[in-house]
C-alpha cells in the first residue's frame, strides 16, 4: 500500500505545540511521507531526524503550495496547528487552506489531541 502523506503546518505561537506533538508520535509519523510549510517541516525535522519535505514558508505561499498538492490529490492529511488568539498576514491563505481541505473531504487536524485521534485511526489502514 501506498505510504499516505501528511502535511504539517504550525503558526509561529504553535510551533511548540507542533515539535512536541511530533517528537512524541515519532515513531507512527515514520511511517508516512511528511510535508509541510517551510518553517514548521525544517523545525519538525530537526527536532525528529524525519524527513519532512518543504515547501515555502506559510506566509510566502506555503499554504497555498500545501492547498494546490490536496487539489491534485497528493496530500491525505493535514495537521494544521493554526493560532485562533492572533491575526496572520496570510489570513486568506489560512482560510483557503482550510476550505480546500474540506472541499477534498481530506481529514484536518486543528490541535495535538484531534491530531492524535488521526493517528489511531482505523481509516489510516485502508487505500
Ligand atoms: P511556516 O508557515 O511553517 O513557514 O512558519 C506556517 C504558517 O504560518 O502558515
Amino acid at each position: 500500500m501506498k505510504k499516505k502523506t501528511i502535511a504539517l503546518v504550525a503558526h509561529d505561537k504553535k510551533k511548540p505545540e507542533m515539535i512536541n506533538w511530533a517528537i512524541a508520535n515519532k515513531e507512527r509519523l515514520s511511517q508516512f511521507e511528511l510535508c509541510g510549510t517551510g518553517t514548521t517541516a525544517k523545525l519538525v525535522a530537526e527536532a525528529t531526524g524525519l524527513k519532512v519535505k518543504g515547501y515555502l514558508s506559510g506566509p510566502l505561499g506555503g499554504d497555498q503550495q500545501i492547498g494546490a498538492k490536496i487539489a491534485e490529490g497528493k496530500i491525505d492529511i493535514v495537521i494544521f496547528f493554526w493560532d485562533p488568539l492572533n491575526a496572520q498576514p496570510h489570513d486568506p491563505d489560512v482560510k483557503a487552506l482550510l476550505r480546500i481541505a474540506a472541499v477534498y473531504d481530506i481529514p484536518l487536524a486543528t490541535n495535538p489531541s484531534s491530531a492524535n485521534y488521526i493517528l489511531q485511526s482505523r481509516f489510516l489502514d485502508a487505500q
